[in-house]
């Protein structure tokens, strides 16, 4: 709860706001910094992967989204820069897929662009 409250209800990736009902039913937390991240990066993060940092509001779609493969984290970085890393390109990988699928829904689905 704490988590959400503090990103305003808002999917921190794609922005959509999910303070509304049933949009609330779509509220996820990501971990930034994947919890299996020790056995699959390259480098350890510094801190808690469970801690509310490490945690942002997404919207279901995003967190399905997100790509399951390993996130290099630099290991020269701070717990918060890390996550800011990883963040950024979570966030690049995840607003490409849904790009993706909207030219996808554009083509195939849509009797009229949305
Ligand atoms: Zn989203």
């Amino acid at each position: 709860m704490s988590v959400w409250k503090r990103d305003e209800w808002k999917c921190r990736y794609c922005g959509a706001d999910l303070s509304k009902w049933p949009d609330w039913l779509n509220l996820t937390i990501d971990h930034v910094i994947p919890k299996n991240s020790k056995n699959r990066a390259g480098s350890k993060p510094k801190g808690d992967i469970e801690s509310t940092e490490n945690k942002v509001t997404a919207c279901r779609s995003c967190n399905t989204m997100r790509n399951q493969t390993a996130y290099k984290i630099p290991s020269a970085a701070s717990f918060e820069e890390q996550i800011k890393i990883v963040f950024e390109e979570k966030k690049e990988q995840i607003l490409q897929r849904r790009n993706d699928f909207m030219e996808f829904y554009r083509a195939h689905v849509a009797k009229q662009p949305p």
